[in-house]
């Protein structure tokens, strides 16, 4: 049996607890032992979060309740970003950038409907 480590995160320098059970789980794992506290490993995971291709999610209920916003791919660039609002399907979704080349862009053929003079 084994007990538990005190470890001191090589990030912040702070003791940590790597408990035996975590202990259990790396070694299942081929894992080397943790350099860093949970705070800091968090922290390096969302850093390195977004980077690679290839994670196009397979449509599994990943439906967050979250109103923060919706990740999309932009019709434009391909990119993913974020819109601040649910997208319906009948509309190409487009990252900022494209966005605001689209509307900002030529002034070719604006077709707004400048009927009244109101707004
Ligand atoms: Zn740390
Ligand atoms: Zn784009």
């Amino acid at each position: 049996m084994t007990g538990d480590l005190q470890l001191t995160c090589s990030d912040c320098g702070q003791e940590f607890t790597f408990t035996a059970a975590d202990q259990a789980f790396f070694r299942e794992r081929g894992y080397a032992a943790p350099k860093r506290c949970k705070a800091c490993r968090q922290a390096k995971k969302m850093d390195q979060g977004g980077g690679g291709g290839g994670y196009g999610g397979g449509g599994g209920g990943y439906r967050s309740a979250q109103t923060q916003g919706t990740t999309v791919i932009c019709a434009g660039c391909g990119q993913q970003t974020t819109v601040p609002f649910e997208p319906r399907g009948d509309r190409p979704v487009f990252c900022r950038s494209c966005y605001q080349a689209q509307s900002g862009g030529g002034g070719r053929d604006s077709r707004r409907p400048r009927g009244g003079g109101r707004y």
